[in-house]
């Protein structure tokens, strides 16, 4: 009996102690699973931290590059700047150089891949500017040059006169023929101006209402260089208040320079 006891008290005490073995074998299975998944969310920060590093490097490098870009590039249109200048000084005062470098007989352009842009192919002038997305094919020197804006007078302003004009009683509406008068006089003014620079073979104002064409004068003299010679000097200076702005042109047909009718 003591013995049957004893034997029952045995075997409990092993069943007790293989249950607590298979319990810390699933702690620990446990606790080995816990262990591999921490792991591995700290690889996943460590891989995301690395990649973000990684691309932000990348985006600083792409970043110096355009910086090192545009640092050539202003050098490089900076020094053809001065190549022209000294293309253009050299062929301004070489009288014994009949025709201007090839260089400055060069057309610049804003888009070359695009197709030209009709209007300013017509005018020489595109109201978008640089925003057109249309090629403007300027040259760099030109027999003929446009100063913007030149002939200014309010008959082409497309609105009233102001009441200025008026006195009195007498309602005075500017005509036609006082646009002609004013006209010829800037004519005669502008024409006496730049005579100086080279003989003019012609001498036209857009009478264009239109603000982005309005009072635009076409001046072409019989070479490149009389035009040259204008633009230099002309280039910047004051006309009626207003600073001239001047630019080289190649017109194709005067009539296409004046928009609508
Ligand atoms: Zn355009």
């Amino acid at each position: 009996m003591e013995e049957f006891q004893r034997l029952a008290e045995e075997r409990e005490r092993q069943e007790a102690e293989e249950t607590w073995l298979q319990r810390e074998a699933i702690a620990q299975r446990q606790f080995q699973i816990d262990e591999a998944k921490r792991r591995q969310e700290q690889e996943e920060v460590e891989r995301l931290q690395w990649e973000q590093a990684k691309e932000r490097a990348e985006r600083e490098e792409i970043q110096r590059k355009q910086r090192e870009e545009e640092i050539r590039r202003s050098a490089k249109a900076a020094a053809e700047f001065d190549a022209m200048m000294e293309s253009m000084n050299e062929y301004l005062n070489n009288p014994r150089l009949e025709n201007p470098p090839s260089h400055l007989l060069r057309v610049m352009e804003t888009h070359p891949e695009e197709r030209p842009c009709e209007f300013f192919s017509r005018t020489n002038f595109c109201r978008y500017g640089h925003a057109c997305t249309f090629n403007h094919r300027r040259p760099m020197l030109a027999r003929i040059i446009l100063i913007r804006h030149f002939f200014n007078h309010s008959m082409l302003q497309g609105r009233q006169p102001h009441t200025e004009y008026s006195s009195g009683e007498e309602h005075l509406e500017l005509t036609e023929q006082d646009l002609r008068s004013d006209y010829d006089e800037f004519f005669n003014d502008a024409v006496e101006e730049l005579e100086k620079f080279g003989t003019i073979v012609n001498f036209r104002t857009v009478r264009n209402t239109l603000e982005h064409l309005r009072g635009h004068v076409f001046v072409e003299y019989t070479n490149e260089r009389s035009a040259l010679r204008a633009f230099t000097n002309l280039q910047g200076r004051y006309y009626a208040s207003k600073r001239l702005n001047v630019e080289f042109s190649n017109l194709k047909t005067w009539r296409g320079a004046v928009c609508g009718t």
